[in-house]
């Protein structure tokens, strides 16, 4: 089966080919670096980060282009209510989303533009957009710009809705400088005490929407492949990039892919509902790369439900996928990934990245696999670990591989196997010298360390005790 996604814009599947062979240019909106970050925010990274890994997997050369939203609203009162400069609330918190994607396993992208480093393309465009008119600056002397809705036939195309169905912009406190209330903000003129850059139009500074817009211009050109983010931007935030870019002349995005939400109790994960789950609190109670085997499971459109319920289960998932890798490679030695993943799985992921039936196939080899090591059959049991990594690397999964393995850690875990290895000798010496207390007490010295023994055909094995 050839790759194919559900495009937002054509609410249907599509084949997906892209505009040059051979590459696809992605484009996803990031964070707007308001507060560090909490789960819903990040399940998105992971989402895109495993479409990148798939049409890198395809053969594709992937430029994937992810905005950081540096000033809005938000950031400037939290600046002023703190008494400190607003781009030391965007560093800090920017910091925390990078942190936070390195520690799920996500991939950097090739660039991470910061909006208020792009203000001379944010010119060129809203000039473009003012001699095309379908842009004007407010003649309040404000300095602010809006885009004019109703010159623009095609507005509401993406979001599905008629533009004499829609409320007002809302995104002014002032709408009387509007020429329509449905007209939005490219450019928001200067007020006392805020930052502020100038224009031919005054100063003011960037409208969150705009920036996507001159941002994935200048690093994917006038029109890319794909445009990711969550479905809770497609409007208003998407619906006006496309209408500011095709208004202006550009194609703009030939594929819009939206992830769904992660809600607690069914509503939508957000600070003001108290409710928020943050990744360092989290990652306490799970591995991180168990968060995101959680995170990924679910097909990147449906709604995730948080349950601390769903996210253990999730671990325990994982760590049945983990074992098996971990007994195959002690039986069979060094297991490399397959070269290619399973059709079943490829099919699955080709399939509007279907990752919870891509999964069926991966929990199918492990089956089949310890089914394997079980008769002893070490040679099929090695072909299911292979299988299993070659689909595990795909999703960024495989804890054989960077960056669940961490060069240091194995080291050490040389050492420790060394150690315990003296232990459980000691400990069967004891046995047949049936001294069975001196044994047991050996056993319970190594539970204390933290390290569980399981005695097996092929006899002790160890692991570390997890929680
Ligand atoms: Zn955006």
């Amino acid at each position: 089966m050839s790759l194919r996604f559900y495009d937002t814009r054509a609410r249907s599947v599509r084949d997906f080919a892209p505009l040059r062979e051979g590459r696809v240019s992605l484009y996803l909106c990031g964070a707007t670096v308001q507060a560090a970050p909490h789960i819903g925010h990040i399940r998105s990274g992971v989402n895109f980060d495993i479409l990148r890994r798939w049409l890198t997997y395809l053969g594709y050369e992937v430029t994937f282009c992810r905005n950081v939203t540096d000033i809005d609203d938000k950031i400037l009162n939290i600046a002023s209510d703190e008494g400190v400069e607003w781009w030391a609330v965007s560093e800090r918190n920017q910091r925390a989303f990078t942190w936070a994607y390195d520690v799920l396993g996500c991939l950097p992208p090739s660039v991470e533009p910061r909006a208020t480093g792009h203000i001379p393309e944010m010119i060129e465009l809203m000039g473009r957009l003012i001699d095309k008119g379908h842009a004007y600056p407010a003649g309040d002397g404000s300095g602010d710009v809006y885009f004019d809705v109703l010159s623009f036939p095609r507005y509401g195309e993406l979001s599905n809705q008629r533009v004499d169905q829609m409320r007002g912009a809302g995104d002014t406190d002032d709408e009387r400088a509007k020429r329509d209330p449905r007209d939005f903000a490219l450019w928001k003129g200067a007020r006392p005490g805020e930052p502020s850059w100038d224009t031919p139009w005054g100063r003011g500074r960037p409208g969150w929407h705009l920036e996507c817009s001159a941002m994935s211009t200048k690093y994917l050109g006038p029109t890319f492949d794909i445009h990711g983010g969550g479905v809770d931007l497609l409007f208003p935030h998407h619906e006006n990039e496309l209408a500011q870019s095709n208004a202006a002349g550009d194609g703009f995005a030939r594929y819009w892919l939206h992830n769904g939400m992660l809600t607690m109790s069914g509503e939508k994960m957000s600070k003001s509902l108290g409710n928020s789950l943050l990744i360092p609190d989290l990652v306490r109670r799970v591995r991180p790369v168990e968060l995101r085997y959680y995170l990924a499971q679910a097909q990147y459109r449906s709604v995730i439900d948080f349950s601390e319920e769903a996210l253990q289960e999730a671990a325990s998932a994982f760590q049945r996928v983990e074992g098996f890798l971990t007994r195959a490679v002690e039986i069979a030695g060094t297991v490399a990934p397959a070269a290619q993943v399973p059709t079943e799985f490829a099919a699955a992921l080709n399939d509007d990245l279907n990752v919870s039936q891509g999964l069926a196939t991966l929990h199918g080899q492990v089956r089949e696999g310890n089914a394997a090591l079980t008769e002893g059959a070490k040679e099929q049991a090695a072909r299911c670990a292979a299988n299993v990594r070659a689909m595990l690397g795909v999703l960024g999964l495989d804890p054989l591989a960077h960056p669940w393995v961490d060069s240091r850690e194995t080291g050490l875990r040389e050492v420790v196997d060394a150690l315990v290895s003296v232990a459980l000798e000691q400990r069967q010496a004891a046995r047949a010298r049936k001294d069975y207390a001196a044994a047991d007490a050996i056993r319970d010295q190594l539970t204390q360390a933290g390290i569980v023994v399981e005695d097996t055909p092929h006899g002790p094995r160890w692991e570390l005790r997890r929680n």
